[in-house]
């Protein structure tokens, strides 16, 4: 299959994951352009938005060049996010492959080859099983989202295990939306991470608090949002 230039790609960079279970893990960020949904907060939008625009039509070679040119050897983490990166599932597959023929060349120890970790808002199902962490982050009522719109499988069952569920909380009225997803997914309470809605430091800040209260009460984790902390707004970090 030949390496087109279809992929789009709004921002590629180095930094450390901000937030979930990987919280802290230096990572390449890989974000795709396009979104299928529109948060009313979204802290994105320039990755889906028309009046950004802000993508370039990248081949696969280009994309894993761009990501090996961060240190040069693989050993990274690698996060596929958006807007919704499962809208471009077979060119994260044809990126992949690239990351890993370089691997097979550098003829890696197991701890020293890439991991793959997505972002997702639950609306597409994830088709590939090479992934070592899927963060699904369905959207409330908080974003402007009804009806509801996380698929009943957005993920093979069998990826259980490398599956956590991120919630960006606005305050208690939000738990009804929450509780209500658990209990028709199955999804166990140590699954779940809470996060607060907040676009600047001070935000973030001043509404951790309570949401740290919702992870006691309901038995979640709290997730920093450590781009926010240590950034604020800024985009690209
Ligand atoms: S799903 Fe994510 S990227 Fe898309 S509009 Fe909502 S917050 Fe933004």
């Amino acid at each position: 299959m030949p390496d087109r230039e279809n992929i789009k790609v709004c921002e590629i960079f180095y930094s450390v994951q901000g937030e979930g279970i990987n919280a802290g893990v230096p990572s390449v960020f890989v974000r795709l352009f396009g979104c299928n949904l529109t948060c009313d907060w979204c802290d994105t939008r320039y990755s889906w938005h028309r009046d950004f625009a802000r993508f370039e039509k990248m081949s696969a070679r280009k994309v894993a060049d761009r990501i090996c040119a961060f240190g040069g050897l693989p050993g990274k983490n690698i996060v596929f996010t958006g807007g919704e990166p499962a809208l471009q599932q077979e060119a994260i597959r044809r990126i992949r492959k690239e990351l890993m023929a370089r691997r097979d060349h550098f003829s890696l120890s197991p701890e020293d080859q890439f991991t793959f970790e997505l972002e997702t808002n639950g609306t597409r199902r994830i088709e590939d099983d090479f992934w070592n962490v899927i963060n699904i982050s369905p959207k409330l009522q908080n974003a402007g989202q009804q009806p509801y719109p996380v698929l009943a499988h957005c993920f093979p069952r069998e990826h259980h295990q490398k599956t956590w569920w991120k919630f960006v909380v606005e305050d208690e009225k939000d738990m009804d939306d929450i509780l209500a997803l658990l209990k028709e997914h199955h999804i166990s309470p140590h699954k779940v991470l809470l996060m607060p809605q907040a676009q600047t430091r001070d935000e973030l800040i001043a509404a951790s608090p309570a949401i740290i209260e919702l992870c006691k009460q309901y038995g979640f984790r709290f997730s920093p949002r450590l781009h926010v902390f240590i950034y604020s707004d800024k985009a690209g970090v």
